[in-house]
């Protein structure tokens, strides 16, 4: 065996494994619909791109500040005043290649193996890998869909140990759009002190939430909340930047520097020009986020409603992002030309083969009775893709 075995004891992204196979798929001359992406099918707004260009034309394409430029960090700084009302220093922030990347960099500079991280699933897929990594362990605590899969501050106290060093949070959540309200986070909070734990929140999908729900990060709880709390948020999924790259944390200045510290041996900066668009998307208008918001909740209700149309399907309305997790475990144990479909994987594996349509199995966040829907792509291409999905389930027997 020639790969270490921090290799062998993960596997690669699945949720990007899915899309790539509707892309060769596609390649291949086949019509598929993607219900797979991840990612906001909208263009990055123009006065973004706009700043970037003139980074480049004026010459900032040099090495910066490791964990970012002054001015990004001071607009995020920004940016946490203006929308949460937290204040932070500059060395209580940093910028790296994404949100996933200071995902991992966190992971780095807390844990030590033996370490247990709590993750309640339905959980993102990068999340137990990136533990993994770190030499800890996760443990996983589930959440049903009756509870609106959110953590309950019993099954939490239950899964708390004295190895349990973290808790990951992420509301709203990806995979199931389940927002926490303020009094959730608190009890959240409550056992976070009681037990002495550090908590990530993973708050990139902050700004989706629909119906005029709040955002509540349960650093907002109480400065003592606050001081065990990891905010991490990023330019992603906000300003449909997912190819920029920009994503950054804020919390314990310690920890933040022992973050810095990896980035400078591994990364080294996040991109220069990246980081000055990243600028103008924080400190400019905010119009495009209500117009992309507009355009999900109408394809959110949409797809909703024809889900929980289908014969046997279930879906929990989902708050935020742009996910929608719907049971379909009544169609596990059918037949299609006598192969049996037993759990998500099977499930997913005969809509892509039979209909054409992607999507990401259950599995894959935790859950196998589930199957995840992503909405961030047209109107159109939904109905066509839920029409499909249709007539290939009549197909089961
Ligand atoms: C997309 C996503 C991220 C981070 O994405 P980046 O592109 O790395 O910034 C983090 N957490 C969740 C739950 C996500 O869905």
């Amino acid at each position: 065996m020639l790969v270490s075995q921090r290799i062998r004891a993960i596997k690669p992204s699945p949720t990007l494994a899915i899309n790539a196979k509707a892309v060769s798929m596609r390649q291949a001359g086949v019509d598929v619909i993607s219900f797979g992406v991840g990612e906001p099918d909208f263009d990055t707004p123009k006065h973004i791109r706009d700043e970037a260009v003139r980074a480049m034309e004026e010459g900032f394409t040099r090495y910066t500040a490791v964990g970012g430029i002054p001015e990004l960090k001071d607009a995020i700084i920004e940016k946490f005043r203006r929308d949460n009302n937290l204040s932070y220093e500059r060395d209580e922030v940093m910028v790296s290649c994404g949100g996933k990347h200071v995902l991992y960099n966190l992971a780095q500079a807390l844990l030590n193996p033996g370490d247990e991280v709590i993750i309640p699933a339905p959980y993102w897929v990068s999340y137990p890998p990136i533990v993994v990594l770190a030499g800890a362990d996760p443990v996983i605590v589930g959440t049903g869909e009756a509870d609106d899969f959110k953590l309950s501050p019993e099954s939490l106290e239950t899964a708390i140990t004295p190895r349990t060093r973290l808790l990951i949070l992420n509301s709203p959540s990806n995979p199931t759009g389940s927002v926490y309200t303020e009094s959730q986070i608190e009890a959240l909070a409550d056992v976070i002190l009681k037990y002495d734990i550090w908590v990530v929140s993973d708050e990139i999908y902050e700004k989706l939430i629909f119906d005029d729900r709040p955002f509540w990060s349960i650093a907002q709880v109480s400065e003592e909340v606050k001081s065990k709390t990891f905010v991490i948020n990023g330019l992603s999924k906000t300003y449909a930047m997912t190819g920029w790259r920009i994503g950054y944390a804020a919390g314990a200045r310690e920890i933040i520097a022992g973050m810095t510290k990896i980035q400078s041996q591994s990364t080294s900066n996040p991109n220069s020009i990246a980081q000055k668009a990243a600028v103008a998307a924080l400190n400019g208008p905010q119009d495009s986020i209500q117009a992309m918001l507009r355009a999900f909740d109408q394809r959110r209700k949409y797809l909703l409603e024809r889900l929980n149309g289908i014969t046997g399907v279930h879906c929990n309305v989902p708050g935020g992002a742009f996910y929608a997790f719907p049971d379909f475990s009544y169609y596990f144990n059918t037949k299609m030309e006598g192969t049996t479909i037993k759990n998500s994987t099977d499930l997913c594996e005969y809509l892509l083969t039979e209909a054409h349509v992607a999507l990401v199995p259950g599995i894959a966040f935790g859950d196998d009775n589930f199957v995840r829907f992503s909405y961030a792509t047209g109107l159109e291409t939904i109905k066509e893709g839920l029409d499909r999905i249709e007539d290939a389930l009549g197909k089961l027997v």
